[in-house]
């Protein structure tokens, strides 16, 4: 499942970056003097980046240039270059030594920062060959979903917008050359979604808005403006699509070469890419064992007398078959969701696991068309730290437009027990908890500029935080369900890294994904999907997790009698979204905590 926070459809991607060296300890030197100008030089940094990128300031919660619509033209480019050099020569004169540890961390994130959209523009360059990265929607939709100022001021900020949208897509065609099958399809289906957007649900709104009469007549023609160039670059995109299916077309493939950089930028664990794979290959080999003496032992229940396969993994996948049929309904699947939050919360502050904020509201919603089709099934809108009351959404995407067949296999997957633990993983005490608190931690730097391994690792721990502290009465239906999605987690590591890197079929990639992780068809054909639309990213849940795992070990086993599972995770969540290792190094210099 995926977080889609303040970076969602926004020109910046998730990043981080590999030249850096992790910040050494030299306390001696450090200036309160250098402090100052660091942090003075934070404040305008982020100033510049508000003006620069209206879309990201948005999902920070700075709403200054809400009105504002990024066109991605070559121009833009180029002062996108110039953003980044400008600023790499600026961070380059500070003495990292002369800084205090949250300093030095911050300094290793901008750069990484500044350093990975650079390459992103210059060298990956996924503007030109995915045609999905072009979306009116994301930044039109949030202006009207999030209510950040009256209707009326909104509506007005999304007229402006508006008049931006056919340069926007003229944009989009010139930059396409070489797109990929994959990304053209997709930009298809969210571009029509972008569509439903702009329908009469809109025009009602603005009719009935304290807009003037001008003011809503010139909504009506850039409303009808918008809608052509949509339309304009969905026909752009069928044409490219017949092209392309006749023809030889790119693959969606990016090679080691280019995975190992991405891997470094995005995920900035200090090892490898191919590292990474061989751990997650050893870690499926002991699920697998542990889910075989669990199986065994749930056997009797749900398969009385019947004979046990050979196979081990046939043996739990038929106890797990057994789990698998006891689900909700499609029609029913949002409001079951909505109906688990609170019995979660409940079970966390029983249990001291960790602070909440009943404050902070969570809302469970409908995904908005804009956002469907990516094959996520769920995702956390979480507000950012400049706007940090404002609601989280738990988005769900519908069930009930599917066919049969692919609503029973997916209500299969999020069965009873495993629809918990998705619950558990997007919302308390994962995604929504651990937004919520970044957004409360004083360093915004760490909490903007932070880094998906870290926000996906601990969604994934928070999981196991949960289930040892008796979630589910230690069932071992519910651990082996546990291990099932842990497994999932695992293995989309091992997917992505063999996809991409080492020309893995579609077919050995589900067999994979169904026979030794046990997934319904309808998951694995959608993570083959989403495996083809995006790089990297399914590897950050497994990265993060086995780093947090350990480094709760090492703290358990440093701080002795002291340590406590409340201590740990607020500690540990109090550095915004920073690389695991460097919240390791800073936890490390903590007496207590
Ligand atoms: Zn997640
Ligand atoms: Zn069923």
């Amino acid at each position: 499942m995926q977080w889609k926070a303040l970076w969602a459809g926004a020109a910046l991607g998730l990043a981080a970056c590999a030249t850096v060296p992790p910040p050494a300890a030299p306390a001696a030197s450090v200036s309160a003097d250098a402090n100052r100008a660091f942090a003075a030089y934070t404040e305008a940094l982020l100033e510049d980046f508000w003006a620069e990128f209206p879309e990201f300031a948005f999902y920070a919660g700075n709403y200054r240039h809400a009105d504002r619509m990024t066109v991605p033209d070559a121009a833009k480019r180029e002062r996108n270059r110039a953003f980044y050099q400008r600023h790499l020569a600026r961070l380059n004169a500070f003495d990292a030594g002369a800084l205090s540890d949250s300093h030095r961390v911050d300094l290793v994130l901008i750069r990484n920062r500044l350093e990975s959209n650079l390459w992103a523009q210059e060298t990956f360059r996924a503007w030109q060959w995915q045609p999905s990265s072009y979306n009116a929607g994301s930044s039109l939709g949030p202006v009207l979903a999030r209510e950040y100022a009256p209707l009326d001021t909104r509506l007005r900020h999304f007229l402006a917008k508006l008049a931006h949208v056919p340069a926007y897509y003229r944009a989009a065609m010139q930059n396409i050359a070489d797109p990929t099958l994959e990304h053209t399809e997709l930009a298809v289906i969210q571009n029509r979604g972008a569509l439903n957007l702009l329908g009469a649900d809109l025009a009602g709104r603005v009719e009935s808005s304290g807009l003037s009469a001008d003011e809503k007549a010139l909504f009506a023609r850039r409303l009808a403006d918008a809608r052509s160039a949509i339309e304009g670059y969905v026909a752009f995109l069928e044409n490219t699509l017949a092209r392309l299916k006749a023809g030889p077309a790119r693959s969606f493939r990016i090679g080691a070469e280019l995975y190992e950089q991405k891997f470094r930028f995005d995920i900035q664990s200090g090892i490898s890419a191919a590292d990474l794979h061989r751990l997650a290959m050893a870690e499926k080999a002991k699920h697998h064992d542990a889910m075989e003496k669990l199986a065994r032992q749930l056997w009797p229940k749900y398969l009385g007398s019947a004979p046990m396969p050979a196979d081990r993994l046939a043996v739990i996948r038929a106890v797990l078959d057994e789990l698998a049929k006891r689900h909700t309904t499609a029609d029913k699947f949002e409001s079951t969701i909505r109906e688990q939050i609170p019995a979660l919360e409940k079970f966390v502050r029983e249990k001291d696991l960790l602070d909440q904020d009943p404050t902070r509201p969570l809302l469970v919603r409908t995904m908005p068309p804009y956002m469907q089709g990516s094959g996520a099934g769920a995702s956390i809108s979480a507000p950012g730290p400049f706007d940090a009351t404002a609601a989280t959404w738990y988005n769900v995407e519908p069930l009930d437009k599917l066919p049969a067949a692919d609503a029973e296999s997916f209500l299969r997957e999020y069965n009873d027990w495993m629809l918990q633990i998705l619950n558990i993983h997007e919302a308390i005490p994962g995604h929504y908890t651990q937004l919520m608190h970044a957004n409360k931690s004083p360093s915004k730097i760490k909490t903007l500029f932070g880094n998906g391994a870290m926000i996906e690792g601990w969604a994934v721990f928070s999981e196991l935080v949960m289930l040892e502290a008796g979630y589910g009465d230690h069932a071992p239906e519910m651990w082996l369900t546990w291990m099932k999605w842990n497994l999932r987690s695992v293995v989309n590591t091992i997917i992505d890294y063999e996809i991409q890197t080492r020309n893995m079929s579609r077919d050995a990639a589900l067999d994979m994904m169904i026979r030794e992780a046990f997934q319904q068809q309808k998951e694995a054909t959608e993570k083959w999907r989403r495996a083809s639309f995006t790089q990297v990213q399914l590897t950050s849940y497994f990265s993060g997790y086995a780093e947090i795992r350990a480094l709760r070990e090492r703290e358990r086993a440093r701080l002795g009698k002291d340590f406590t599972v409340k201590g740990f995770n607020n500690k540990f969540l109090s550095y915004g979204n920073a690389p695991v290792r460097y919240i390791a190094e800073l936890m490390a210099k903590e007496a207590r905590y």
